[in-house]
């Protein structure tokens, strides 16, 4: 998009081609931190280009990106630095001390989406797989329903606030792998 024509009501694009609209409600690109493009580190955007699976700067062997900050094709979302930080302690470990890296994320993320009505969904996903349907966090007894919005989804993102600061913050493990866990989960076609 290069401009919006308010009087005629029209979004107009860099290559002339324009949209009318009666509501316009537009995102705007999503941009990582101006230190980062000064520094030299960032991509036009202003995230640092790494390897998605290390986390390791593609151009500078010891920087290595946990958080909104990287490049990698996934959700920016907390439950992402989450698991990559897990990984990433080894593996940082190991370059300290000149070994390869153990470790290889897979860009695991989970979410509560809050759906009203009392209820919530729950995605749970990696860089290859979609968020599907089933039970989490254990394969059939759930208690909790991914992809399916659900009274108890909801009590369980009321119950994480608790979890975040009682547990994940003073770094005790939770018992969910830092990996995308395939139990429970239904294939796309059983949907
Ligand atoms: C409204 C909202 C809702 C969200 N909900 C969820 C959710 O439900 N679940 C989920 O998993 N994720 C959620 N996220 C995403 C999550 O908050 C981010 O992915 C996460 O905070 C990223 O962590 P980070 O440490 O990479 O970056 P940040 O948490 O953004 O930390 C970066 C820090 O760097 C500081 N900083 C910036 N510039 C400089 C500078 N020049 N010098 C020094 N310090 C600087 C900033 O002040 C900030 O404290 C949400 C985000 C938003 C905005």
């Amino acid at each position: 998009m290069e401009r919006i024509d308010d009087e005629r009501r029209r979004l107009v694009a860099y290559d002339g081609r324009e949209l009318p609209f009666d509501l316009l409600v537009t995102v705007p690109p999503h941009t990582g931190q101006q230190f980062v493009v000064d520094s030299g580190l960032g991509d036009d955007a202003g995230f640092v280009p790494v390897d998605p699976h290390t986390l390791r700067s593609r151009e500078h062997e010891r920087i290595f990106v946990l958080g909104d900050a990287s490049d990698i094709p996934t959700s920016k979302a907390g439950s992402v630095a989450h698991f990559a930080t897990e990984l990433f302690v080894d593996n940082f470990l190991a370059a300290v001390a000149g070994q390869p890296l153990p470790n290889s994320f897979d860009g695991h993320a989970n979410c509560f989406v809050e759906s009203g009505r009392g209820q919530a969904l729950l995605l749970d996903f990696n860089y290859d797989t979609q968020p599907l349907k089933g039970a989490f966090p254990l394969p059939v007894a759930g208690p909790m329903r991914l992809l399916t919005p659900s009274r108890v989804n909801h009590l369980g993102k009321l119950a994480f606030e608790q979890v975040y600061w009682r547990v994940l913050l003073p770094g005790h493990r939770l018992p969910v792998t830092a990996h995308l866990s395939m139990a429970g989960k239904k294939p796309a076609e059983e949907h």
